[in-house]
C-alpha cells in the first residue's frame, strides 16, 4: 500500500500530536518537542509507547506537512527538511535500490555529507566518514 494521507491531520490522543499519514508499516504522527517539532514513525502493529523513528524540525507545520506529503516512504528512505535525527538505525525505504541519489547517506543532522559536508562543526558522522577514508586502503575509498 503506498502512503495514505490524510485530508485533515488525525489527532492522537496518547501523543498530543497529529497523524498526517500512514503506509503499511507506520503511522506518521508530529508532536511538539521542546523547541522543535518531532515527526514520529509508529508502528501500526506495535507498542504505541515507543516509536521506531524520529525527525525534529524547527516549530512550522507547515513544513512539516509539506514534508510528509512530498515524500515516498516506499522509495526514499527519510523525509527532507529536518535538522537532526534522534533515533537509530536509519530508516530504509524497502525499495530504496529505485533512488540511490535521494538514498545517498545523510549526517544525524539531515546534510549529504559525503558532497556537501555539514553545518555542524565537529559532526561526527562527518568526522567518521573523514577518519575512513584517511584509513581505507588504496582502492576501497568510498
Ligand atoms: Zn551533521
Amino acid at each position: 500500500m503506498p502512503m495514505q494521507h490524510h485530508p485533515a491531520p488525525i489527532l492522537d490522543e496518547h501523543w498530543q500530536g497529529y497523524e498526517l499519514a500512514r503506509d503499511d508499516t507506520f503511522r506518521y504522527v508530529w508532536i511538539w518537542q521542546g523547541s522543535n517539532i518531532r515527526l514520529i514513525a509508529l508502528w501500526i502493529d506495535g507498542p504505541d509507547y515507543a516509536y521506531e523513528h524520529g525527525w525534529c524540525y524547527p516549530r512550522d507545520l507547515e513544513l512539516v506537512a509539506r514534508a510528509v506529503a512530498e515524500w515516498d516512504p516506499d522509495t526514499q528512505d527519510e523525509p527532507m527538511g529536518w535538522h537532526k535525527r534522534p533515533t537509530h538505525p536509519v530508516r530504509q525505504a524497502p525499495r530504496r535500490d529505485e533512488n540511490p541519489e535521494y538514498n545517498r547517506p545523510r549526517c544525524e543532522h539531515g546534510s549529504y555529507y559525503q558532497d556537501n559536508g555539514c553545518r555542524v562543526l565537529n559532526c561526527r558522522d562527518v568526522n567518521a566518514y573523514q577518519d575512513r577514508a584517511r584509513t581505507a586502503p588504496e582502492g576501497t575509498k568510498a
